[in-house]
């Protein structure tokens, strides 16, 4: 008889935005004429810039022709993304990463649950609450945890509180972890964390030998100064840290689908026994044997990004998402609400009003003013009575939105 991975069978069932879609879907049926406006699920809404969709017609052609066809690519990547990936986004700020420390993928969400195949499964994983919930999910499936509690909470998980109360600030453990996952700038409260934040968190890791998985799939919203970009600004970074990085915000290519990780070479975990193994050499191993690389035309469309051109219709892509949040938070504060982030990432994390639940505010918000955002609870227990806005949408429905919130709150 087949066994089931009955891992599996501990994830918590209705899932946070299927409920949010059936939710949605009764409504919508209930009430046929009113205009939803979606700022819930985290997806970009502009098409892809000019110079990308040039550059895969370009490699499109290339394909058709016996003398420029490719066929199966390095698993890691081509040196051309690579190359173009180590220069723009680590060397040119000053960050020691090289070419071959690059493993370009087809997603970050991909490669932050497959990560896990590389390490044993008695490690003690911590995880900020509210949080991305791959990093749980993953870790759930992979036997990690035990059973989720009323609130959601998994046993075996260290989870670290990050709320208002805090600074959104996530504690040190107060035990010693293995794995750290951290998402900075954050989804979903929107916030960053500083240089001293993160070195902070590489000096742990370091005393503690654990390994910080640093996600910084939002890192091109970043608009302050001093913000650091990559974890491998901080010093040590490179004894301590995997990062992943993502085309899907910056650029536009959820649907695309082109990312990469970064595993620096020296990089050392230990067996059981306490001999230490390169974590390079087993993730190359890893995706040489169980997957076959991006397609070479987004392969070349990813790379455009980094030209002068792409540059620069990428920073205007980012600029209008961030005008977008801006306009959500300042319209949020006039209707009296106490609204963090927006500022460094496309959302906008708010304090749901009169101490409500966040569902009930999501239940609010859909009935009076048709708009969909997200509960912060779905995040994690310590996101009740909190509520996620996205600012991937048009203008037009975020002004829209703004002014129903307006006439619902005040
Ligand atoms: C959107 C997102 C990603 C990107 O995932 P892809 O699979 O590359 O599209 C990664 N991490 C977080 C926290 C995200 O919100």
């Amino acid at each position: 008889m087949a066994l089931v991975n009955e891992n599996f069978l501990k994830l918590k069932a209705g899932y946070l935005f299927p409920e949010i879609g059936r939710r949605v879907s009764k409504y919508a049926a209930e009430n046929p004429d009113a205009k939803i406006i979606r700022l819930g699920i985290g997806d970009v809404t502009e098409p892809l810039p000019a110079a990308v969709t040039e550059a895969m017609h370009k490699a499109v052609d290339e394909m058709a022709t016996r003398a420029s066809f490719r066929g199966y690519g390095p698993e890691q990547g081509y040196d051309f993304l690579r190359n173009a990936i180590a220069q723009n986004d680590f060397q040119s700020r000053g960050c020691n990463v090289s070419a071959d420390e690059i493993f370009v993928s087809d997603g970050s969400k991909c490669d932050s649950g497959n990560i896990l195949e590389i390490f044993g499964n008695d490690n003690v994983v911590a995880v900020t609450d509210p949080v991305y919930p791959v990093y749980v999910d993953t870790n759930v499936m992979a036997g990690r945890t035990g059973d989720a509690d009323a609130a959601g909470r998994y046993a075996g998980l260290v989870y670290l509180p990050v709320t208002a109360e805090n600074g959104f600030v996530p504690a040190l453990p107060d035990r010693h972890v293995d794995l750290i996952y951290l998402c900075y700038p954050n989804n979903p409260t929107g916030t960053v964390a500083t240089r001293e934040t993160l070195q902070k968190w590489v000096d742990y890791a370091r005393a503690e030998k654990a390994i910080i998985f640093f996600d910084a799939a939002y890192e091109a919203f970043i608009t302050e100064p001093g913000v650091p970009h990559s974890i491998y600004e901080i010093e040590g970074a490179r004894e301590v840290a995997i990062e992943f990085r993502s085309f899907s915000k910056t650029a536009g290519f959820t649907g695309t689908r082109c990312a990469f990780t970064v595993v620096p070479k020296g990089l050392k975990a230990t067996t059981a026994s306490g001999e230490a193994v390169e974590l390079h050499g087993l993730w190359n191993r890893r995706q040489s044997t169980k997957f076959n690389g991006v397609p070479y035309v987004i392969q070349r469309g990813a790379e455009a990004v980094y030209s002068d051109a792409g540059k620069e219709q990428v920073r205007q892509l980012v600029s209008f998402y961030l005008e977008n949040a801006a306009i959500l938070s300042q319209g949020l504060r006039d209707a009296g609400l106490t609204v963090y982030g927006g500022v460094n990432a496309p959302y906008v994390w708010l304090k749901t009003p009169g101490n409500s639940t966040s569902w009930e505010f999501f239940d609010r918000l859909l009935s009076t003013a048709h708009l969909v955002g997200t509960p912060g609870s779905g995040f994690g227990a310590s996101g009740e009575g909190y509520f996620r806005l996205s600012a991937f949408n048009s203008r037009a429905n975020v002004e829209e939105a703004v002014r129903r919130i307006h006439t619902v709150l005040k």
